[in-house]
């Protein structure tokens, strides 16, 4: 009898947690919308990058502000937990940098991005680069307003993340294969690795980098040059 009624408390918790989260995601999805109809009125091709920690998202941005070398507009939104050691990093390419430090919150929300919008003439631009905070689970769930995501999985964490992490690679249309330079060094089949993620989402576009070497990096960025929409 105890254990009946401790488990409808545990059950009538359960169903009222997700009743808040439902309503937090149709308030973020609303602002979300907002967010797509700015960077359509301006022209501008927004990307919501996203990976586990250390996969090397600030270093591909780099590489690719390099490649680009002031050809192509660009601005960046760095949202991470503490620091804006990254904003920092990109600000170093001269590039218009707006860091979002969120202290306790593991994912960036459309909010967020729509008050980091005030600091950022989108009229003079035509990208928008959003670099997420480091983590797999939440921000798949938050649309950012962004045309697409695209996902950064290194060597170094394996081949298994796709399955790990469906949510992700599920909403994300591009992943980007980084630190292949290591692939002799760490225990991940590449071959496995785009398999997995092609059995969670066939439509991923793949690319294979190297934030060392280069290699990709022009591939990579000659299919974003191909996304920006003309004026
Ligand atoms: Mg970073
Ligand atoms: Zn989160």
């Amino acid at each position: 009898m105890l254990l009946k009624s401790n488990l409808m408390i545990e059950k009538d918790f359960t169903m009222s947690v997700i009743t808040i989260e439902r309503k937090v995601l149709a308030k973020n999805d609303e602002i979300a919308g907002r967010n797509r109809e700015l960077f359509r009125k301006n022209n501008v091709f927004v990307f919501n990058l996203v990976s586990s920690p250390g996969s090397g998202k600030t270093s591909i941005l780099e590489r690719t502000l390099e490649y680009f070398n002031g050809k192509v507009k660009v601005a960046v939104i760095e949202g991470d937990v503490q620091t804006d050691f990254d904003a920092q990093r990109i600000a170093k390419h001269n590039v218009p940098a707006v860091q979002i430090v969120t202290r306790s919150s593991c994912h960036l929300d459309a909010s967020l991005i729509y008050d980091a919008l005030q600091n950022i003439d989108l009229k003079n631009i035509q990208l928008l680069v959003i670099e997420n905070v480091g983590n797999l689970v939440c921000p798949a769930n938050y649309d950012l307003g962004e045309a697409v995501k695209i996902v950064v999985a290194s060597t170094t964490e394996g081949d298994d993340k796709p399955l790990k992490y469906p949510e992700m690679f599920r909403n994300a249309s591009v992943i980007i294969i980084n630190k292949i330079d290591l692939l002799p060094y760490v225990n991940c089949n590449i071959t496995t690795l785009r398999n997995n993620a092609l059995r969670i989402n066939p439509r991923l576009i793949i690319f294979e980098t190297s934030c060392t070497t280069n290699a990709g990096i022009t591939d990579w960025c000659d299919w974003i040059v191909k996304q920006i929409p003309p004026r």
